[in-house]
């Protein structure tokens, strides 16, 4: 191992806060080096230490399928990729006992899914069904479009501990969202008292290292209650398809990276099951409904709390039992 390289993980596991150079360093092992493996040991090695080596699947229910305005082009939904032509919205009923169900199931969290289409108040009109439904120790999570201020307070009031918010890879490029929006519902979100659940996504051959230490920099500034690493998942047809799309292998290593980048203060981290439980990933997710991932109305892959958590038990996690501790800090 590269001296440089033993000492930025020595660093990091010592609690020190590494630099952007350093992350780039981390960034530039090749995946299937010997010292890729290092990165990842020590990356599951820290995580394990911040959870207590504890990991956590959250459910996830997917309101309505796009067409969505804001065209990010790595999503099913986004209308320029004309995967959903036809906008669908599932019934209160539905959600509310999709939700239920992930709940029974040992889901430690639920999360409300909207694509940016879907109003603001029809939104709180459900979850405001749901919140009533759930166990009231159940922490509820909005994954919605940009708000401001008074959407914050909203959300906070409906009984949401927290948002799923992402600035993008390629936020203004790729989607058709200015940057600065994205840090705007991020900030009112704190400012509301509402936790921050985000990763940096979805990266693709065609993003540069820098891209990647920028969205992890900002993420560390967050202090979010879990973050994670996402691979952008190739829609057939998308302007993106024609970079292809990384494997496990190779998004365990930038994962293992961003992991030491974060420190001990972030105590889940979501990103691929199997190889990417390896390198620390202690957080997954069972959804129902759609995601923008699939070009499936219905989600059935991801549903089963169970199946997650056989995946994060055969990678040695010990799976906590309860509300959320992820979103309870
Ligand atoms: S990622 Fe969200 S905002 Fe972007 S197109 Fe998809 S649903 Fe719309």
């Amino acid at each position: 191992m590269k001296q440089k390289l033993g000492e930025i993980i020595k660093k990091a596991l010592e609690g020190g806060e590494i630099t952007a150079e350093e992350l780039k360093e981390l960034l530039m092992v090749p995946s299937l080096a010997e010292e890729a493996y290092l990165l990842c040991a020590a990356s599951r090695k820290m995580v394990e230490r911040a959870s207590q080596s504890k990991a956590e699947v959250h459910g996830q229910v997917g309101i309505d399928c796009g067409p969505c305005p804001k065209n990010c082009a790595f999503c099913s939904f986004a209308a320029r990729n004309q995967v959903f032509p036809e906008a669908i919205v599932r019934t209160a009923e539905d959600i509310v006992s999709r939700c239920l169900s992930l709940e029974k199931e040992g889901a430690n969290a639920i999360f409300l899914m909207a694509t940016a289409r879907y109003a603001f108040a029809d939104y709180l009109k459900i979850a405001r069904e749901v919140k009533r439904e759930l166990k009231p120790e159940t922490p509820l999570i909005a994954n919605i479009d940009d708000f401001g201020d008074e959407e914050a307070q909203a959300l906070k009031k409906t009984g949401f501990q927290g948002i799923y918010h992402v600035m993008h890879m390629g936020e203004g490029r790729e989607t058709e969202i200015e940057p600065r929006i994205r840090l705007k519902t991020i900030t009112a979100a704190l400012k509301a008292g509402l936790e921050i659940g985000t990763a940096v996504e979805p990266i693709g051959p065609e993003h540069s290292l820098d891209e990647i230490i920028e969205k992890t920099m900002l993420i560390r500034a967050m202090k979010p209650a879990h973050a994670g690493v996402g691979r952008r998942i190739k829609i057939p047809g998308s302007s993106l398809a024609v970079h292809g799309q990384f494997n496990a292998a190779q998004i365990a290593s930038v994962q293992a990276a961003v992991i030491l980048a974060l420190g001990y203060e972030v105590k889940g981290h979501c990103g691929e099951h199997g190889i990417g439980a390896m390198a620390g990933v202690n957080l997954a997710f069972a959804e129902a409904g759609s995601n923008p991932r699939d070009t499936e109305v219905n989600t059935v892959k991801g549903d089963n709390v169970g199946i997650r958590r056989a995946e994060l038990r055969e990678a040695g996690w010990e799976i906590h039992e309860g509300p959320s501790v992820i979103f309870q800090q």
